[in-house]
């Protein structure tokens, strides 16, 4: 059985769940079955979003000391929901949250955890895990050894979260106590950097701009194709280490992995630092003056030019 964790946050599912439940019914390739476990405090909802795919179960881990997130509790649940459950397999997405327990988790489990997932290929009737190495130079197919469950992590944007299989499924409770008294943290409310912090990993359409726009002021241009687009403005790491844009902006191997609908870069070289937080988008548009530019690789549509006369121009077409 292929276990998936989902993630919820107060009582919302994170989309990048559904990437993992896609991840997952593409390892089990239907002979296995996947169920799809949420934990939280009041996860009712949430549970009954997820069993709309074609699972066999979801799991609801509802207990009150999993209301505000912490390490030391998501821990503590998710052991003894995969003690309960003895999974071969359990996915999650790669998010925050993930990055902050599931480490700690493998080591409580002591086994294997794969990280930053991109692909699951079959490799001599095994699974194989491809993830990027080297800043994404490299990807390496890693088949975990020693005994089960095995803890692999996707990428955001790397799974289809339209190419989930729907169906109906049950819905179970766990019945997993967590014990309060043995969770070390007192978190404080999140941390948010401004007051409009933006998750670009949900934005539907993103703009970003990279060092052709080659000085603050002309980010304007950028912002108002962002706004004729209805989209996120975001940028290559130049303009924010320029401090241009801020850092939360930034697509990257250092910044964030988005996987928008529509990507639209504009003045961005396509650098693989770059590329490994975007590539996943599913219609990607470069703007860019030099036709060998790498982005165009990558790109569905190119418009080799120079941004200034071609981002109005875009304007104008989208006013209209
Ligand atoms: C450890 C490490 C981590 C990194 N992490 C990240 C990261 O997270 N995100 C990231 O983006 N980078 C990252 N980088 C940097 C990365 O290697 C590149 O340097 C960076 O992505 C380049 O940004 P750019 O494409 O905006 O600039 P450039 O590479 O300078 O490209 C500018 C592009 O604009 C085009 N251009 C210029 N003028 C015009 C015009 N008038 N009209 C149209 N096009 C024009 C040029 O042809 C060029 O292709 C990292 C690097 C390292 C070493």
């Amino acid at each position: 059985m292929i276990l998936v964790i989902a993630e919820q946050k107060d009582g919302r599912l994170n989309r990048a769940s559904w990437e993992a439940v896609a991840a997952a019914q593409q390892l089990a390739g239907g002979q296995v079955p996947v169920k799809v476990a949420v934990m939280g405090s009041g996860v009712a909802v949430a549970a009954g979003e997820l069993a709309q795919a074609a699972v066999a179960e979801v799991v609801a881990v509802d207990a009150e000391a999993l209301g505000t997130y912490t390490p030391d509790g998501f821990v503590q649940a998710a052991a003894a929901l995969i003690a309960q459950q003895a999974p071969q397999y359990v996915l999650l997405a790669h998010t925050y949250q993930t990055r902050d327990f599931v480490p700690t988790l493998a080591a409580r489990l002591d086994r294997a955890l794969i990280t930053d997932v991109i692909a699951i290929r079959q490799a001599d009737g095994q699974a194989a895990f491809a993830r990027p190495m080297f800043q994404g130079k490299l990807v390496a197919d890693v088949v975990p050894q020693g005994p089960a469950p095995h803890l692999v992590t996707v990428q955001i944007g790397a799974f289809r979260a339209d190419a989930v299989q729907k169906g109906q499924a049950p819905v179970a409770a766990a019945g997993i106590t967590v014990d309060a008294a043995a969770i070390r943290q007192r978190p404080e409310a999140p941390f948010q950097e401004a007051k409009q912090a933006v998750d670009l990993s949900q934005a539907e359409r993103i703009v970003a701009v990279g060092r052709g726009i080659k000085a603050q002021e002309n980010v304007a241009v950028a912002e108002q194709l962002a706004q004729a687009f209805g989209a996120e403005l975001a940028a290559s790491r130049p303009i924010c280490d320029n401090g241009w844009l801020p850092m939360e902006r930034q697509i990257g191997s250092s910044g964030q992995t988005v996987a928008p609908k529509l990507y639209v870069a504009v003045g961005i070289s396509g650098a693989i630092q770059h590329l490994v937080g975007m590539k996943g988008s599913r219609t990607i548009v470069a703007i860019n003056k030099d036709a060998e530019a790498p982005i165009f690789e990558i790109a569905d549509y190119g418009l080799v030019g120079d941004l200034f006369e071609l981002a109005p121009a875009l304007i104008a077409e989208l006013k209209k």
